[in-house]
Parts: C-alpha cells; sequence; structure tokens
C-alpha cells in the first residue's frame, strides 16, 4: 500500500478538507498515475453533499483526471513511463457481460464509480482525483493528445464525453439543429463538440449574460429562457434538445420545441420526477431520453476528436485550497466554464 493525500469530504455538510489515505500497490495490470489535474464536476458537489442519497464518506471526489504515467505493471502494453493520461468516471467493470463488447459498459451494474463507489472487491472504497496519484486497470486508462493544453483537457474526462456521447448517438451533424439547455461546464462542451460535428447550435441559457462566450465557443444561436419569447419563437425549431439543467424546469415547453421525431436528452439529474404531458410527445412523435457519459472506446474516440479539432474546456485554474469556495461559485453558476485544480497546489 502506498500512501495518497488529497481532499476529502467527511460528512455531507463539512467543506472539504485535507485527508491521507491509502491506494494499493500496483497489480501487473496497472497504470500508477501522478495526478497533474483534476476538474471539479457538478456532480462532485451532489455526492460531497449527500443530494442524492448514496454518499460514502470519506470521499475523495473527483473524476476528471489528467495525470502522468509513473509506473506500470508487468502486463501493460498500452502505457509508459512519462505518458499524459486521463480517468474519467469509472475504473473497472463487468467484463463478462456481453456488453462489453458493445461498448456500453457505463450502462451495466458492475460498473465500478472512481469514487464513492467500491472496487469489484465488493469492500474497498474508490477515492477520486483531488488527490496526489491514482491506480487504475490499464484498460480504464485514456491517452491525452499532446498537442492539447494539459490543464484544460481534465474536463474532457467527464463533461467532454457526457456531450459527445449523446451528439454522436443522435446523429449531429450538418443540417442538424441542435439546443444545449444551460450553458455550465457539461454544456460549454457541448457548443464546442456539436459546432465542430458540423450542427447548428443554439444555446439557451437562463440569461444572456453569456451570449458573448457561446457565440464565441461555436454557437450560431443564443436566447434567454427567462424571456416566454424564446418558447414561441423557436417552437417545433429542433432535431436534438441537450439538457445539462439538473433543476426543475419546465419540461413541456421544452418538448415544445423539438421537431418531429426530436428527442429531448436528459443529461442534468433533477431531483423530482419529471413531469410530462402526453400531448407534448404524442401529436409530433418526440422522445424524451437519458443518456450517461460514454464507455471507454468512446471517450478515447472523443479525446482524439478533440485533439484533431484543437477542443479543450474553457477553465478556471484553482490552488487545492480554494475548492471549498468554488463549489459556492459552481452552485451560483459563478464559473467559466470549469473550475480544474492544479494538483500541484495540494
Ligand atoms: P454546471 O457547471 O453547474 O452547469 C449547469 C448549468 O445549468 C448552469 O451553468 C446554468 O446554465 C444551468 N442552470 C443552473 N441552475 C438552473 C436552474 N435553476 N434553471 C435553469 N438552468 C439552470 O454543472 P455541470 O457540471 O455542467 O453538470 C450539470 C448536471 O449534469 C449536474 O446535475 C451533474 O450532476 C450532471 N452530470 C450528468 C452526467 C451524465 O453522465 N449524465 C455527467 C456529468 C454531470 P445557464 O447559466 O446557462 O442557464
Ligand atoms: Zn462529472
Amino acid at each position: 500500500m502506498a500512501l495518497a493525500r488529497g481532499y476529502a469530504a467527511t460528512d455531507a455538510s463539512k467543506p472539504l478538507q485535507p485527508f491521507t489515505f491509502e491506494r494499493r500497490e500496483p497489480r501487473e495490470d496497472d497504470v500508477v498515475i501522478s495526478i497533474k489535474y483534476s476538474g471539479i464536476c457538478h456532480s462532485d458537489i451532489h455526492q460531497a453533499r449527500n443530494e442524492w442519497g448514496n454518499s460514502k464518506f470519506p470521499m475523495v471526489p473527483g473524476h476528471e483526471i489528467a495525470g502522468i504515467v509513473t509506473a506500470v505493471g508487468s502486463k501493460v502494453s498500452k502505457f509508459k513511463v512519462g505518458d499524459r493520461v486521463g480517468v474519467g468516471c469509472f475504473v473497472d467493470s463487468c467484463t463478462t457481460c456481453a456488453s462489453r463488447d458493445l461498448d456500453l459498459e457505463q450502462y451495466m451494474p458492475g460498473l465500478v464509480v472512481t469514487y464513492n463507489g467500491v472496487e469489484a472487491d465488493g469492500k474497498t472504497p474508490t477515492q477520486g482525483g483531488y488527490s496526489d496519484h491514482i491506480v487504475v486497470k490499464e484498460g480504464y486508462v485514456l491517452s491525452i493528445p499532446e498537442n492539447l493544453p494539459f490543464e484544460a483537457t481534465a474536463p474532457l474526462l467527464c463533461a467532454g464525453i457526457t456531450l459527445y456521447s449523446p451528439l454522436r448517438n443522435w446523429g449531429a451533424g450538418p443540417g442538424k439543429k441542435i439546443a444545449v439547455v444551460g450553458m455550465g461546464g457539461l454544456g460549454h462542451m457541448g457548443v464546442k463538440l456539436a459546432h465542430a460535428m458540423g450542427a447548428d447550435v443554439t444555446v439557451l441559457s437562463q440569461s444572456l449574460s453569456k451570449q458573448e462566450d457561446g457565440l464565441k465557443l461555436g454557437a450560431d444561436h443564443y436566447y434567454a429562457t427567462s424571456d416566454a419569447k424564446t418558447f414561441e419563437t423557436l417552437a417545433g425549431t429542433f432535431d436534438l434538445i441537450l439538457c445539462t439543467v439538473s433543476a426543475e424546469i419546465d419540461w413541456n415547453a421544452y418538448l415544445g420545441l423539438l421537431k418531429v421525431d426530436g428527442t429531448l436528452v436528459l443529461l442534468g439529474i433533477p431531483e423530482k420526477p419529471v413531469p410530462v404531458h402526453a400531448f407534448s410527445l404524442v401529436p409530433s412523435r418526440r422522445s424524451i431520453a437519458g443518456s450517461m457519459i460514454g464507455s471507454i472506446k468512446e471517450t478515447q474516440e472523443m479525446l482524439d476528436f478533440c485533439g484533431e479539432h484543437n477542443i479543450v474546456s474553457e477553465i478556471e485554474l484553482i490552488r487545492m485550497d480554494q475548492v471549498n469556495e468554488a463549489y459556492e461559485r459552481v452552485l451560483k453558476s459563478d464559473v467559466r466554464y470549469r473550475f480544474v485544480i492544479d494538483m500541484a497546489t495540494l
């Protein structure tokens, strides 16, 4: 066992604080990674504060990890010491299950999440990226393209893949009209990725305060959802709406913005059930769906796509001891557009 240093939530009501814990000795198929940058996802806040009711404490959050390989097990063939690598939302999965062949392991019950989970042994808690190093099976480590600024790649490991996967699944590309609801950490990646795929991109934000940024990042149109006229102007417009908001919104109003056969995909997870009127779906054969991160294969595809198109996250780099303040700012939508912790400051 090696000692690791990090920051942990010790219970749902306390700020994160310095914490020391053990990481396993590398096995033959493990990669040891010195963590350089760790993104702050809104899911970290939900879990550190037990808003999903499944939190295990003490918890070291962080599933947007960018680091450098410092050691590899004897059977590791894809990585070597010095490589730039990433780790996202999961570090193991049910490999015997048929879906592994379909590359949908993120939807299988054997999924081992990067933190707030337990390893395949059923008892060892997993701890995440707000820490100095991590030990991960080779098959769950991603290669980060060399041409991208390293610190801004960390958010690709969750925010990036969470938007890339539904864009690909629902055929984003030239001729498709796509709306992204909420221009936060996930949303701004959606704008960049959908634009790079050639789609016509609209941001639906609560206000116009981030309009200039949205247009610079690749949006073709930008509307405020606080203005009721937006819902009249855009009625029946979109093939696909990707909703990154986890708060309660007027779902029926958003469904009204879809074309015939259009789909509203939930990415944010509201606490309460989503009330949908049959009339919002039936007369236009609309669908409502959900999507969660992406497989390892698709995550690597996304990273390579970002390398080709020079896409990274817009970030605010912070010190480790600013994490609690950063959480408060995320809650106020006061981040442009993702906080990334410089782990050298731990
Ligand atoms: P974020 O940076 O806080 O962005 C969320 C955005 O939603 C905000 O920037 C804001 O955009 C909008 N918003 C916030 N409160 C709102 C309200 N009351 N009404 C309408 N819009 C509101 O969070 P994030 O990291 O992007 O994560 C978003 C959600 O996705 C979280 O719930 C997270 O847990 C979830 N998530 C899901 C997956 C998945 O696999 N499905 C993966 C990662 C995260 P505007 O200011 O532009 O309105
Ligand atoms: Zn996340």
